[in-house]
C-alpha cells in the first residue's frame, strides 16, 4: 500500500518511507530521538484571532476552514491514539485551533481516557468556565490555559476577539474548582506588545500553585509577520522576573521537556520558559503532531504532512498503520529550530513553507 502526502502549502515532501513490519523495538529517529509526546489538533477553527497566530487579515470571513467531513472522527482519533501508545507515546495533548469549540469534545476525552497515557489539553480559556466540570468528569488529567496579559487593553488587542481578561480568569478559577491543579498558564511574550506585563503575570500567579510559562514568539506558519527583533529571549524574561522575585533552576521532569523550569527562592512556586528561538531544543525533541484532518507532522515547522486519514478510510488494519508511523519516525531528521537562523536570513519567498500553528496544533 502506498501512502499519499497531503499537500498542505507543500513545496517539499516529507521523507519517503518504506514501511516494513514494525519489529517491536523502541523507536528512534535518524538522530537517535525516541517517540514520547503526541499532539492532536481537533479543529482548525478558533474563536480568537491572536495576532501572532491567526491574524484577522488572513483568517477573515473568506477564509476556508476544513469541512466537517475532512476532520478525523473521534473513533478514528482514538484508534490512531491506541496505535501510537503501542509505539511508545506516553503523553497526548489535545489542541487546535481552539479545542473547546469542537462539539462534544468530552466524548473524545472519555475514549482517550481509557488509554494508559497522560492526557492533557491546551485552551485559550474563554469557554472553560462552562466546560471545566465536564472535562474533568470525562477523564482529562491536566490543563494548560493561554493568557498573554492581565492588562485588559493589551489582552484584547492580542486576541482581537472581544474577550476580556476576567473571562479567562473565571475559566481558570472554574477549572481549579473542578480539580485541575496545578494549571499551566502560557504567555507568548512579544517585544513592545506585552513584555511590560510579564512581571505582573508572574506576581499574579505566585503562590497559587499554577505555573506560568513564558514562551518566545516563534516564526510558525507564514502569516504572523515574525521578526527576530520582536522576540524577547527567555534569558531576559528570567532576568526581569528574577530582579523582583529571585529564582533558581529546577531539574527537568524528563528528557525532552519543552519548558525549562525555575522556582522562586522564597518558596512562592514555579515558572517555566520555552526558548525555542534562542535555545533550540531539537536535540531531544520527541513530539509528533496529528493535524485536524489526519496528517502526521514530525516537526512544528513542517511543510507537509503524512496522510494517515486515507490509509484509515481505505481500510488499513492496525498493523499497517503502525508500520507506516514507525517508518516515518525512523526516517525523521527534523531540527528546524537549530537551522532557523539560516532560514530566517532568506527572504520569505525563498524560505521553506511552514504549516500554520492553528492547523497543526501548538
Ligand atoms: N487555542 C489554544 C490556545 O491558544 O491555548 C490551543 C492552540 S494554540 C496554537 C497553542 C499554544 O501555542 C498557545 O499557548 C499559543 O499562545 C501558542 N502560540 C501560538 N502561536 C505562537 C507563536 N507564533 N509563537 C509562540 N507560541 C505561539
Ligand atoms: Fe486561537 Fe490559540 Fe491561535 Fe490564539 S493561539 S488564535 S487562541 S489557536
Ligand atoms: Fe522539534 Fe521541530 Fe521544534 Fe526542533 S523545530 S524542537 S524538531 S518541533
Amino acid at each position: 500500500m502506498t501512502t499519499k502526502v497531503i499537500p498542505i502549502q507543500s513545496n517539499v515532501r516529507p521523507p519517503r518511507v518504506v514501511p516494513e513490519r514494525y519489529d517491536g523495538l523502541a523507536l528512534a529517529d535518524t538522530l537517535g530521538r525516541g517517540l514520547r509526546d503526541l499532539r492532536i489538533s481537533v479543529t482548525d477553527r478558533c474563536n480568537f484571532r491572536c495576532t501572532y497566530c491567526m491574524p484577522r487579515e488572513v483568517f477573515d470571513e473568506q477564509y476556508r476552514f476544513l469541512p466537517q467531513s475532512d476532520l478525523l472522527r473521534f473513533e478514528e482519533i482514538t484508534r490512531l491514539a491506541r496505535i501510537f501508545v503501542g509505539l511508545g507515546i506516553k503523553k497526548i495533548r489535545l489542541t487546535g485551533g481552539e479545542p473547546l469549540v469542537r462539539r462534544n469534545l468530552d466524548d473524545l476525552i472519555r475514549q482517550l481516557a481509557t488509554l494508559n497515557v497522560d492526557l492533557t489539553l491546551t485552551t485559550n480559556g474563554s469557554l472553560l468556565a462552562e466546560k471545566a466540570v465536564a472535562l474533568k468528569a470525562a477523564g482529562l488529567h491536566r490543563l494548560t490555559v493561554s493568557l498573554d496579559s492581565l492588562d485588559e487593553a493589551t489582552f484584547r488587542a492580542m486576541n482581537d476577539a472581544d474577550v476580556g481578561v476576567a473571562q479567562v480568569l473565571e475559566g481558570i478559577h472554574a477549572a481549579t474548582a473542578a480539580g485541575f491543579s496545578p494549571i499551566k498558564i502560557n504567555m507568548v511574550v512579544k517585544r513592545g506588545v506585552n513584555d511590560a506585563h510579564l512581571v505582573e503575570m508572574a506576581r499574579h500567579f505566585r503562590g497559587t500553585g499554577h505555573i506560568v510559562r513564558f514562551i518566545e514568539f516563534m516564526d510558525v506558519g507564514t502569516t504572523n509577520g515574525w521578526r527576530l527583533d520582536d522576540v524577547i529571549p527567555s534569558a531576559e524574561v528570567l532576568r526581569r522576573i528574577g530582579a523582583v522575585f529571585p529564582l533558581e533552576p529546577v531539574s527537568p521532569d524528563y528528557r525532552g521537556e519543552v519548558a525549562e523550569r525555575w522556582r522562586y527562592r522564597d518558596g512562592g512556586g514555579e515558572i517555566g520558559v520555552i526558548s525555542s528561538v534562542t535555545q533550540a531544543f531539537c536535540r531531544d525533541c520527541n513530539r509528533l503532531r496529528l493535524s485536524t484532518e489526519g496528517a502526521l507532522f514530525t516537526c512544528l515547522f513542517g511543510s507537509s504532512g503524512y496522510d494517515l486519514r486515507t490509509l484509515l478510510r481505505d481500510g488499513a488494519d492496525d498493523a499497517t498503520l503502525r508500520d507506516h508511523i514507525a517508518a516515518l519516525w525512523r526516517a525523521r531528521a527534523d531540527r528546524y529550530s537549530e537551522l532557523r537562523m539560516a532560514q530566517t536570513a532568506l527572504p520569505e519567498s525563498a524560505r521553506l513553507r511552514r504549516v500554520e500553528m492553528s492547523y497543526i496544533g501548538g
